[in-house]
């Protein structure tokens, strides 16, 4: 059967003028919520933090996760978990000397666990804790800049990612993100990705009106890859 491809609206983008409106449209519509945490140091800009999450957890029913773009990740598990993240995903090379313990406590704080990479970081530095996550992310443009062109040699590391995931029967979930955009849904779904972050030119830049923009990106998803 045809996989569909899940979408995975990034909330920090949403209209702050709308919030209440946009938050409660794509919580009863995507898949994922995903959250952009960033500390200005690990990446030079800033997002939402813990607070945004619980703020919203009582109203939305949509897995939240927490893509901790954050140089100390350990330092805002808790908070995350306690603000209702059902993922926290950080960055490959901010857990690379506690990669185990950090998983570990992601565990044991009730919330699953992913890892993000950058374009530049390889699939080998997470080849021994594969077993032990939920969901890898590829970054398909380097972390926490808007406005780049999407990487085509990324579409290689998932086809791999897939391949591994196969030969070690595993169930992890394979989401791409950044710059998402009409054009990559194709080569992105063909190379075996689960899931897309929608950020401003999937999705918000659509048009003003999130029920209309939503119905562009899906009939552009739907185009791409005949998504069911
Ligand atoms: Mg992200």
């Amino acid at each position: 059967m045809k996989k569909r491809l899940l979408l995975a609206p990034s909330l920090g983008c949403c209209d702050l003028f709308k919030i209440e409106e946009q938050v409660r449209f794509l919580d009863e519509h995507a898949d994922f919520l995903h959250m952009d945490i960033k500390d200005g140091n690990y990446v030079k800009t800033f997002g939402i933090g813990p607070d945004f999450l619980a703020y919203i957890k009582t109203v939305v029913k949509k897995p939240m996760d927490a893509h901790l773009m954050v140089k100390k990740p350990q330092d805002f598990l808790e908070s995350c978990a306690q603000a209702g993240a059902s993922y926290i995903t950080p960055h490959t090379d901010c857990i690379e000397s506690d990669a185990f313990v950090t998983i570990h406590k992601i565990k044991s704080l009730g919330c699953k666990a992913g890892i993000a990479l950058n374009p530049a970081s390889s699939l080998e530095a997470i080849r021994y804790y594969l077993p032990m996550l939920d969901k890898v992310t590829i970054m398909i443009v380097d972390a926490g800049y808007a406005g780049q062109k999407v990487i085509p040699y990324m579409y290689d590391k998932i086809r791999t990612l897939v391949q591994w995931r196969e030969d070690m029967g595993l169930q992890f979930l394979i989401e791409a993100d950044g710059s998402m955009n009409k054009d990559v849904y194709k080569p992105l779904y063909e190379a075996g990705t689960d899931m897309v972050v929608l950020g401003p030119p999937a999705l918000w830049n659509k048009n003003k009106d999130i029920r209309t923009a939503w119905d562009i990106m899906l009939e552009e998803v739907g185009q791409s890859i005949n998504n069911i």
